[in-house]
């Protein structure tokens, strides 16, 4: 089925050029082909499209200066467990200036107790090793 590309273009100075996605639909979205992917998919299907179609070229691939290089597997290596020196110097940065003490009503009914080695903890569990990494919102390896 060949696609009404026109959707995704606009008028500039008398020049159709591409128009920001952020003022398109998802049905224009879709109208152009396009699915719902995180970022990381997107990534991972560009690079399968400039290997046609080969995750082992992917895997292969020795443009190492590319942008979406680091991210050809379909996951970010920049997404990983930090350790406690780097954990303890994110949250000084993320700390309001005027960082205080838990409140009982903010510790909601006593469900967090906060250990002073190691920060938060929820009784009962293993200490929270990802709450300071990045939110994963890649679905891990693809194709
Ligand atoms: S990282 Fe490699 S496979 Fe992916 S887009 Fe760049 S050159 Fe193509």
């Amino acid at each position: 089925m060949k696609r009404d590309r026109t959707i995704g273009l606009e008028p500039r100075d008398g020049f159709d050029v591409g128009r920001d996605p952020q003022s398109m639909s998802a049905d224009e979205l879709e109208q152009l082909g396009h699915a719902r992917v995180s970022p990381l998919r997107a990534l991972r299907l560009k690079c399968l499209d400039c290997c046609n179609g080969s995750a082992q070229e992917v895997r292969l691939c020795r443009a190492v200066d590319c942008p979406g290089w680091p991210f050809r597997m379909g996951s970010s290596p920049w997404r990983r467990m930090l350790d406690q020196e780097e954990r303890a110097a994110l949250l000084a940065r993320l700390a309001p200036n005027d960082a205080s003490e838990p409140t009982t009503a903010r510790k909601t009914g006593g469900e967090i107790d906060t250990s002073p080695s190691d920060g938060v903890r929820v009784p009962g569990d293993a200490p929270a090793k990802s709450s300071l990494t990045e939110r994963g919102d890649d679905a891990g390896s693809v194709a």
